[in-house]
């Protein structure tokens, strides 16, 4: 085992854009990082495929560069942990490490009339029940099923594994065939009650259980970095630094580790990512929560010998990308970094309101048919009305599904404050909004990478390097918190004339 002295643990954050390698210290803050991306691959409309050889490659590069900007070797780190874009499909043959086909990736809608099928065969319940999913095609189970169905040849007469991204990388690194329980839950496969796979999934989907990987805790070391895993890449910084084994240790979800990482370990705790889109997770503790309309069940993170914590989520599939769409759809901006100053260059939106519906709703309303919207406009309308409706538009849909979470508004008293994280954070006037709009402070952490920070932190506990939870909720700090200044009658009213807006926008169309 590595050296006890070592200073430092290590993230493997990966991506559906790229992949990055976090380096942080003992107090929590980061000492390097590097940075890839890899190739989004369209082989048909609705269909995307990554290269998991590609980002095998990334992870090593990005390894190697972050420790050698940092001055250090692997042999510095006490582990490593590792996040990863859940539900992306990976299948390979266990002999030669070659993966049989490109991973399926989140996103991709190839399976999606076969969960219509699965759905019209009265399935849906029974599995929610199971899972805590709906029947999607953006879990794996499908995507397996598929992968098995069309690459026939390539499958037979070998042993094949099934991995998401997670466990490729540990099997990569370490050889062993592992996951943790927050990229399990998201297969629909497993069992949230009884923390397995589950036979009568297996059977629907056509999934041979042997070809699933073992489930361990989200915080143990599930091996040591193999001596020839890494090639050339590591060559050089293998030798820096201290010597001795690297284990492998943390695993978590990427958006489940953004909530380790802003160290949500107490039931009622919630974050708020925005990025693309936004997803929002609340620990709701050791019991399975009641199904949730709108809201999907899931495992927030499994420490070693604990009961599990189960987390609600709800994902916004548009947020950031309305502020790309102003840029790249409209060009009424150059910047997101700009839209800060525009909003606040006018009071209000003049009664504008943007429904940034250009993907269908996702939680609470999961409205594949609704169509974006932008209401309320007049000769006066101006860019930067429109530029702050989308920014608010982001806090509004953030409350629907904190609503749909706490059953009622924040200001009820069902949260004390939201922790946020992600890239549209940095807008002063969104996390102001946000803060006004729910009633409650907001708070936005020093650290911003704490989807980094988690699958770090997981690592650190595994072997010791940070002792349990309370030695890391000291670690979090907030660089600024918002707290609201709007008036209740203000908030009530803005929130109802958005509430409408969303109507406008479901009853566009009924279907495509
Ligand atoms: P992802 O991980 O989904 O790629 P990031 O966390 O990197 O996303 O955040 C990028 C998103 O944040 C983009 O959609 C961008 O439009 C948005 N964004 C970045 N800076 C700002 C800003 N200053 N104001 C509003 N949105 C921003």
């Amino acid at each position: 085992m590595t050296s006890a002295s070592a200073s430092f643990v290590g993230a493997i954050d990966q991506g559906t854009t790229g992949t990055r390698f976090m380096v942080f210290d003992r107090a929590g803050q980061p000492v390097g990082s590097a940075y890839r991306e890899h190739r989004q691959i369209y082989p048909q409309p609705g269909w995307v495929e990554h290269d998991a050889e590609e980002i095998w490659r990334n992870a090593l590069v990005v390894m190697a560069e972050a420790l050698s900007c940092a001055g250090l070797g692997l042999g510095d780190l006490a582990a490593i942990g590792i996040t990863n874009q859940r539900e992306t499909t990976v299948l390979w043959d266990g002999a030669t490490g070659q993966p049989i086909h490109n991973a399926i990736v989140w996103q991709d809608r190839r399976t999606a009339a076969r969960c219509d099928e699965v759905k019209a065969r009265g399935l849906e319940e029974s599995i929610r029940g199971k899972t805590g999913l709906p029947v999607d095609a953006y879990f794996s189970a499908t995507k397996i099923e598929w992968l098995l169905q069309h690459c026939r040849d390539a499958v037979k007469g070998r042993r094949i594994l099934f991995g998401n991204i997670d466990t490729w990388l540990i099997w990569k690194l370490t050889g062993q065939h592992i996951t943790d329980p927050t990229n399990a839950s998201r297969t629909l496969l497993f069992n949230l009650d009884t923390l397995d796979w589950d036979d009568g999934l297996l059977r629907l989907f056509g999934v041979p259980r042997e070809i699933l990987p073992r489930v361990r805790s989200s915080a143990e070391v599930y091996g040591t970095l193999r001596p020839d895993a890494c090639g050339d890449h590591l060559d050089r910084i293998k030798a820096a630094g201290r010597s001795g084994e690297t284990p492998v240790a943390g695993d978590l979800g990427d958006q489940q580790a953004a909530l380790f990482g802003q160290a949500g370990f107490t039931a009622g705790e919630m974050k708020n990512t925005y990025g693309t889109g936004s997803f929002l997770l609340r620990n709701v503790g050791a019991v399975r929560p009641p199904p949730r309309a709108g809201l999907l069940s899931t495992i927030a993170y499994a420490l070693p010998e604990q009961p599990v914590s189960y987390a609600l989520e709800g994902s916004i599939f548009i947020t950031g990308a309305a502020i790309q769409w102003l840029r790249d759809g409209l060009g009424i901006i150059r910047s997101a970094a700009e839209t800060e100053a525009m909003a606040l260059s006018v009071p209000d939106t003049g009664g504008v309101y943007f429904v940034p519906a250009l993907a269908g709703l996702g939680a609470p309303y999961w409205a594949p048919y609704a169509r974006g919207t932008l209401v309320g406009l007049t000769r006066g309308t101006t860019a930067a009305h429109i530029v702050r409706a989308t920014l608010e538009a982001i806090a509004y849909q953030t409350r629907d599904v904190v609503e749909a979470m706490l059953g009622g508004p924040a200001a009820a008293g069902g949260l004390p404050s939201l922790r946020v994280d992600g890239g549209a954070v940095k807008n002063n006037f969104l996390c102001q909004f946000q803060a006004d709009v729910l009633g409650v402070p907001v708070l936005r952490p020093r650290v911003e990478e704490t989807t980094a920070l988690g699958a770090a932190y997981a690592a650190g506990l595994a072997v010791g390097f940070w002792a349990g939870l309370d030695d890391i909720r000291r670690l979090w700090q907030p660089e600024r918190t918002f707290g609201p200044v709007m008036s209740a009658e203000s908030r009530d009213r803005l929130y109802a004339r958005w509430q409408e807006a969303v109507q406008c926008a479901l009853g566009w169309r009924a279907e495509v």
